[in-house]
């Protein structure tokens, strides 16, 4: 029963059930080594996972940063440039000039100090 044909580990993985497949490691030297290859190389990844998820998030905080730094000055440095037009233009439109104000100005209307 246990002595089906090896096609090879990576098909006797795909094809067979996890129980078959374990039987069958038991009487196939060659997937036997493979699969312990696999073992070592699965732990090996899992031991990396941490440092490739840290990786992978400081990734995504540098991107985060990024969209924030975009979305900041393509989206608020606009109305914060047009705010201070404007605040500039209100403010020279508002503030009278020292003639105005009846203060005594040279002939430039700039203020006249004795
Ligand atoms: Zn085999």
């Amino acid at each position: 029963m246990n002595e089906k044909k090896c096609n090879g580990y990576e098909s006797m993985y795909t094809f067979l059930s996890e129980d078959d497949f374990l039987k069958h490691l038991e009487n196939c030297e060659e997937c036997k080594a493979e699969h312990e290859r696999m073992q070592k190389v699965s732990s090996l990844i899992q031991e990396a996972k941490p440092y490739i998820i840290e990786k992978r998030n400081r990734a995504k905080v540098l991107k985060a940063a990024c969209a924030i730094f975009i979305i900041f000055f393509s989206t608020l440095s606009i109305p914060l440039y047009t705010v201070g037009t404007h605040m500039y233009e209100d403010v020279m439109a508002s503030s009278m000039t020292a003639e105005e104000m009846g203060l005594p100005v040279d002939e430039y209307g700039f203020l006249y100090i004795n």
